[in-house]
């Protein structure tokens, strides 16, 4: 029964799914595939879909028109437009630009002077109905034009249905001039509906090329990318980011790393890292910005060799459906080599070989930093050799040297490592104890000055050289200025020669300022000979500590 309601007189609802189907299917394979052959051809369709259902209800609009003759002149104009837009859906088939503007005004001069003469001059229902008619078949007739002469198009199943369809069409158009009853209403349905399929079709097809073509595209970049590492003067490897596992390595990278090309895949990046950090450091850039530029890290070959240095430089990729990260080699160990020779260079005393001064000084800010966020004390000894000049003019300037190299080494191997020991003038060294409270720090200086007094150098004729030093103490709490420290300590060492040499004195501000009084008062005693001859009380400005107890230590 459906059926036979269907065959007889399509239901609104079926017609209106089948133009749905035909829009939606034409509309997304013009936005699909780009062709605006399908959108004009699409528009053109609607308008002589609009004036078809303007037909089929004329009596309808007759009834209600204000001018008979203007309305059939409107649905005219409908189906010229509609032919046109049909017409230059062609010209893209074709040409794939739009129609000249030249023969579109022509065309529609034609078709306007043609609806003007057939309504309003001769006034002849027979014309106006050729003309409703003549200007699809012509437009449908150019698009049969355009399909047949775009060979490339016959292979797809799609087009040869739309080509089925626009022929159908054309049947259906010229039926009312060869014959007077009309064709059954469902024919026009069924060939949008094959129209529509066909246009479903094609975007089948067209998604099917475009994947082939991508699949094509990626096997050919990642055989360019073969190539293009392979013959790479530079070592490079690709890893897969997911599982880190080596997928290729050049010839240059094989021997880098100590690999067979056969072993790869066996291996993780990570097994030729020796610093997981530094590792940790490069994937962090690489979550970042996906590639990272001169970045150095320190390597082992496969069989665990000596480290070395490379700099990297690398990017996420795609290859082969995967996605890998490309790293591409300089070796750099020659060069940080020389850097690190420079930079020791550049840190160190060359006599002594100890830190020099400058160092000193910019690590100890970072000591008493982290001493601070730790909350431990500190201390800053100043330790100056007692009559070295002496030793100079006695033996030598020669043996000089080698006494203070001896006297550096013995401060350096005396310390603990977090202490830092650095030559801070001709015969003066300065060290940075870490952790010390003042009662260890003067235990510790005390075991330093005995250490150094062991020191035996051997001028000629075996005659031992032996020195003594003064030392100098400031301990956290007062200053944390650097600078200001090492005077204090430099204050205190002053102090120790001031008492004799050969001993350990700690700074202390109250003290220090007496002991300024008093040395005005021996620079005068100098001058008057009321005071030659008077001893000094050897007092540590430790308070309460006598200074003898601290040497004895
Ligand atoms: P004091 O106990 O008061 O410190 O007496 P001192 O002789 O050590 O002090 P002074 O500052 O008068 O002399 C320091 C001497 O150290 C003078 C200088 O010749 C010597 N000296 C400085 N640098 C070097 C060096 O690199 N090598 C040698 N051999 N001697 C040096
Ligand atoms: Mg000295
Ligand atoms: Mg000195």
């Amino acid at each position: 029964m459906l059926f036979f309601n269907l065959y007889e007189q399509p239901s609104l609802i079926f017609s209106t799914i089948c133009v749905s189907f035909f829009v939606f299917a034409s509309f997304y394979a013009s936005i699909v595939m780009k062709k605006k052959s399908l959108l004009y051809f699409l528009y053109g369709f609607g308008l002589l879909l609009i004036t078809s259902v303007l037909q089929q209800n004329a009596g309808y609009f007759y009834a209600h028109a204000v001018s008979i003759k203007m309305m059939v002149f409107f649905e005219l104009m409908l189906v010229l437009f509609g032919s046109i837009l049909l017409i230059i859906s062609t010209n893209h088939i074709l040409l794939k630009k739009n129609l000249n503007l030249g023969i579109l005004f022509l065309l529609i001069s034609i078709g306007l002077l043609a609806a003007i003469y057939a309504v309003f001059i001769a006034n002849n229902a027979n014309i106006v109905s050729d003309i409703r008619h003549i200007f699809p078949i012509i437009s449908m007739m150019c698009v049969f034009i355009g399909y047949v002469f775009t060979p490339h198009i016959w292979k797809h199943v799609g087009s040869l249905l739309g080509l089925v369809a626009i022929c159908g069409f054309i049947g259906l158009m010229s039926y009312p001039l060869f014959f007077d009853n009309l064709y059954p209403q469902y024919y026009p349905l069924v060939l949008i509906s094959m129209l529509a399929l066909s246009y479903i079709l094609m975007i089948v097809d067209y998604l099917k090329n475009e994947l082939d073509f991508v699949v094509k595209s990626q096997k050919k970049t990642a055989s360019n990318i073969k190539n293009i590492i392979r013959s790479s003067p530079f070592p490079i490897v690709l890893s897969r980011l997911g599982d880190d596992t080596l997928i290729m390595a050049n010839i240059n990278a094989l021997k880098l790393f100590g690999l067979e090309e056969t072993q790869i895949s066996r291996y993780h990046f990570k097994d030729f890292f020796v610093d997981a950090d530094n590792r940790k450091l490069l994937l962090e850039r690489l979550e970042h910005n996906r590639e990272v530029h001169d970045f150095e890290i320190l390597v082992k070959t496969a069989a665990g060799n000596t480290p070395f240095w490379l700099l990297m430089s690398a990017n996420v990729i795609d290859y082969n459906n995967d996605i890998v990260l490309y790293s591409a080699f300089q070796d750099i160990t020659l060069r940080k080599r020389h850097e690190t020779v420079l930079q020791s260079q550049a840190d160190r005393d060359p006599l002594t070989s100890v830190y020099n001064r400058r160092y000193f000084e910019s690590k100890v800010i970072e000591k008493i930093k982290n001493a601070h966020v730790k909350n431990n004390p500190f201390a800053i000894f100043m330790i100056d050799a007692d009559k070295f000049k002496n030793i100079n003019d006695k033996f030598g300037h020669k043996i000089g040297d080698k006494v203070l190299i001896e006297l550096a080494s013995v401060c350096e191997r005396s310390l603990r490592q977090e202490d830092i020991v650095a030559r801070y003038g001709g015969e003066e060294f300065v060290a940075f104890i870490d952790n010390v409270d003042l009662q260890t720090a003067i235990t510790v200086a005390n075991r330093l000055k005995k250490s150094i007094a062991d020191i035996v150098v051997y001028a000629e004729d075996k005659i031992p050289v032996t020195v003594s030093v003064s030392i100098g103490i400031a301990v956290s709490g007062v200053s944390d200025n650097v600078p200001v420290m090492i005077k204090m300590a430099d204050d205190a060492m002053y102090l120790a020669k001031q008492n004799g040499r050969n001993r350990v004195e700690v700074y202390d501000k109250e003290k220090m300022e007496k002991v300024e009084i008093d040395e005005r008062v021996s620079q005068k005693s100098q001058m008057h000979p009321a005071f030659f001859g008077e001893e000094s009380n050897e007092i540590s400005l430790l308070d309460g500590i006598e200074s003898a107890s601290i040497i004895e230590d």
